[in-house]
């Protein structure tokens, strides 16, 4: 077999930085990253037989960690049968029925591939409804790589320090009003300014892709409430937080329902899928059965039913959220007890299983305040963690994740690993 300093040399090669998706060329933490050869719980095995605690979890889908049984049989079975149908098939009717059983403000979905189509569809969908065309984001939030969206965006947009991405035509941003994260008073002046032009409000409810930043109490209440006086549509980007914060996402966690709900990760237990609901009398405005066209070849791909089906049930029907708070607890208390043991300031933001820390900040509420962090010293910890066996999120600006597969050893690896790099790496000074 060939080794990860090989494979990586024809990776590079063959593929624009070696990588499918930026953020893995580990452009802003330096180092080489491994390649992976397999998966196993909550580790990954690379090319060399290293072994690594996996906080990365593919960005996010992994909630039960790699391979669990109940999706490897699901798939197993559902190989067998076929894996695209281009008809309906029964797992797709449900994969629909379980998402709308859970999140309190989807009446119907409509599936897609990735979570950059369901974003897509969702503003697609607004607009259409609305008869407007002003679509209010946040700084530092990620919707996918569609071009009206990438204006100010975290993910690898944040992580390569770009202010969005070469070859989007002005037209396409024009109708992109950017706005502070978590500042409802940002948003009401948007609306008295713009109100009669803005069409829809898109958030990540619990922000992920500044790295993890919660909403303030309020602000996504007051988010709903303006759009509703105002005659916009509210989009709630749960790609990352649905059945990640809890079985019904953000919105039954801070009891805030959106008009359209967009969905990915966790759904397709992570195989690419995505999907885009709310209420009927919404989504009854997408083709067949109304104007606003959206379609897709392999979209309800019987594989990733199947594998979000498995990761559904065996999430609604056990203890997992019990589980990864437990487990999200230990890691958050032990990364601030040791960054106050070494005198170096920092925030650790933690909703449930998703967590970031921000080192050489005291607070991080919206991505000005993330932008401030100290990113030198977090690829030195980056790489102290890498040497401890312990792959973190090769970025200031992305969550790090749990599943349920992470035993304690796991958390405490990486905490004591934390601990090192801060204490003996001279960063205390430096942050
Ligand atoms: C990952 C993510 C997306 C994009 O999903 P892809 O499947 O990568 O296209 C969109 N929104 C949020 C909040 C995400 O975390």
């Amino acid at each position: 077999m060939s080794s990860s300093a090989e494979l990586r040399e024809r990776a590079a090669r063959v593929m624009p930085g070696g990588v499918s998706s930026p953020v893995r060329a580990y452009t802003a933490v330096g180092g080489e990253p491994p390649m992976i050869a397999s998966a196993e719980g909550a580790h990954l095995l690379d090319a060399d037989g290293g072994r690594y605690v996996d906080f990365v979890l593919a960005y996010g889908p992994h909630i039960l960690g790699h391979n669990p049984p109940e999706v490897v049989e699901a798939l197993r079975r559902q190989l067998d049968r076929g894996v695209a149908y281009g008809h309906t098939a029964a797992l797709e009717v449900e994969l629909a029925e379980r998402l709308c059983a859970a999140l309190p403000s989807v009446e119907m979905v409509r599936f897609v591939n990735s979570g950059t189509e369901a974003t897509m569809s969702a503003l697609r969908l607004a607009r259409a409804a609305t008869g407007r065309d002003l679509v209010v984001k946040f700084a530092g939030g990620y919707h996918g790589h569609a071009d009206a969206l990438l204006a100010a965006a975290g993910s690898g947009v944040a992580t390569l320090g770009l202010p969005g991405s070469a070859g989007v035509p002005r037209g396409a941003v024009a109708d992109t009003l950017v706005l502070p994260y978590n500042s409802a008073g940002a948003v009401l002046e948007a609306f008295a300014t713009h109100g009669e032009r803005i069409a829809a409000v898109i958030v990540e409810p619990v922000a992920g892709n500044m790295g993890c930043v919660a909403p303030v109490p309020g602000f996504l209440q007051e988010l709903r409430r303006v759009t509703r006086e105002r005659g916009a549509v509210l989009v709630f980007d749960e790609v990352m937080t649905g059945f990640r914060v809890a079985y019904g996402g953000a919105q039954l966690l801070y009891g805030v329902e959106p008009d359209l709900t967009c969905l990915g990760k966790v759904i397709g237990g992570g195989l690419p899928v995505g999907a885009y609901g709310g209420a009927r009398a919404l989504m009854e405005q997408v083709a067949p059965l109304g104007p606003v066209y959206q379609a897709g070849t392999l979209s309800g791909n019987p594989l990733a039913m199947a594998a979000g089906i498995a990761v559904l049930d065996r999430l609604r029907s056990g203890d997992a959220y019990t589980r990864l708070e437990v487990l999200g607890g230990r890691l958050g208390d032990g990364l601030r007890t040791a960054a106050v043991a070494a005198s170096v300031p920092c925030a650790v933001n933690r909703v449930g299983s998703m967590l970031t820390v921000f080192l050489g900040v005291e607070r991080v509420d919206d991505y000005d305040d993330a932008r401030r962090s100290d990113v030198a010293a977090f690829a030195r910890v980056h790489r102290a963690w890498r040497d401890a066996g312990v792959l973190w999120p090769p970025s200031q600006f992305e969550a790090a994740f749990l599943s349920t597969a992470h035993e304690v050893a796991d958390i405490d690896r990486a905490v004591s690993a934390f601990a090192g790099a801060i204490r003996g790496g001279g960063l205390a000074g430096e942050c």
